[in-house]
């Protein structure tokens, strides 16, 4: 026998849907089916309280891919995947600003511009090289050039002469666009439990019981599982590795020469201004092995990497000291398409959002509807 009140067993114990994990993900898939279901119960239930995975560890960058990891993409997985993922990305962002405004999620069309070391002028060449192509394929997207070389020397930065300039992209403010995220669905009706670690569940052909760390006895109709680097802990035969990402920010400069996003390394390597700081992240690709894991660490490898780059590259021969430091867990794979589908009859995933889960999260929230729309045309006992 459980010890939970016959209160909250009676307040708390059904659902007809419960999304796992209250990231970006989660909850604007939870606010999305609410939407379209507005009698049903609609429950996200979280690990931690408010999030600790990446949708507030994140970069901030409203980016779409550089150059460079559109063409990285495109040799990993297939030009088609690669436009798909972009297009995917710049769709998603549009539907942020348009549902929540530009200025509620502090978002700055400020571009970004993908730099190169002066000791590695082939990177920027075998690039450039292809820039024509690539914009000839993006332009059917959002009808202009989505790449085209620029002068980074204003910065003052250690680099290239040469840069590639992507004016379509932005920054966000994280802490705001989760806000405006997170108020969204509970305004809807949309209910939100933290502190609910979801150890597994169970799916029978009525119901699913979810079996929870703190043994509250859940059971729903359907379940989603937005848990993105975190669902091989349930589903363990998914097609997705964590990946840490490490993120610092400097004290306040006296002079910040920095004004947008910067991508370098085929996007590995990322720096942003954020006022009068520098945001800097990435660097997953000095030890790929170290970085396959769910443990949210700040470590001296990476740290010492970081800054290296910060002093001999961003600020050359100023000395950095980082005020902010953080990890957060991504859902990784050689395709950084997301998987988004209907996994068994009450059982659906929208998991996987690499690198630009933030560009994604609107987009992949819309699809997951669309699938759950789709399945209860063709299943009526499900209670849609
Ligand atoms: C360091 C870093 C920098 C990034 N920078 C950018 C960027 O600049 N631009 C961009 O577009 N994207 C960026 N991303 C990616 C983006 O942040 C993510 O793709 C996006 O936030 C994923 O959202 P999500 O809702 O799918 O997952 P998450 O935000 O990871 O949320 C998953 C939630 O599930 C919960 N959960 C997991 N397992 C369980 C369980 N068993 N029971 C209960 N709850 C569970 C977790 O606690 C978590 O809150 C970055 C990511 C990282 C880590």
């Amino acid at each position: 026998m459980n010890s939970f009140s016959y209160w909250e067993q009676q307040g708390f114990g059904q659902a007809d849907w419960v999304v796992i994990g209250a990231g970006f993900v989660g909850l604007q898939s939870a606010r999305k089916i609410k939407e379209a279901y507005p009698k049903q119960r609609v429950m996200v239930l979280d690990s931690h309280a408010i999030g600790n995975a990446a949708s507030l560890r994140n970069a901030g960058f409203a980016c779409f891919g550089s150059a460079g990891e559109m063409l990285d993409e495109i040799g990993r997985t297939s030009l088609a995947e690669a436009l798909q993922l972009y297009e995917n990305r710049y769709l998603g962002i549009q539907i942020l600003r348009e549902r929540y405004g530009s200025t509620a999620i502090g978002y700055e069309p400020c571009g970004g511009m993908e730099v190169f070391l002066p000791e590695k002028p082939d990177e920027f060449t075998a690039i450039e090289s292809r820039l024509d192509f690539l914009n000839k394929e993006l332009k059917t997207i959002h009808n202009s050039d989505a790449y085209h070389v620029s002068n980074p020397i204003e910065t003052g930065m250690r680099v290239l002469k040469t840069a590639i300039s992507s004016p379509l992209e932005g920054s966000i403010l994280t802490h705001q666009l989760y806000s405006c995220i997170r108020q969204d669905a509970l305004s809807i009706g949309v209910e939100l439990y933290e502190g609910m670690q979801v150890l597994t569940f169970n799916e029978s052909s009525e119901w699913i019981e979810i079996c929870l760390s703190n043994l509250m006895p859940i059971r729903t109709r359907q379940i989603v599982l937005c848990t993105n680097g975190f669902t091989p802990k349930l589903l363990p035969a998914i097609d997705l590795n964590p990946a840490r990402g490490q993120v610092f920010v400097t004290n306040a400069l006296s002079k910040q020469p920095l004004n947008g996003i910067y991508h370098a390394d085929k996007g590995y390597l990322y720096f942003r201004s954020l006022g009068d700081r520098i945001l800097i992240g990435g660097g997953r690709n000095q030890d790929f092995l170290e970085e396959t894991t769910t443990e949210m660490a700040v470590t001296d490898t990476i740290r010492t990497y970081i800054k290296a780059y910060m002093e001999r590259v961003v600020l050359p021969g100023q000395t950095i000291r980082f005020q902010y430091e953080w990890s957060g867990i991504m859902g990784m794979h050689e395709n950084r398409n997301p998987i988004i589908r209907q996994e068994s009859e009450r059982v659906f995933l929208a998991v996987r959002m690499g690198g630009m889960g933030v560009a994604l999260s609107a987009w992949v929230a819309n699809q997951l509807l669309t699938i759950i729309q789709g399945a209860a045309v063709t299943d009526k006992r499900s209670g849609y």
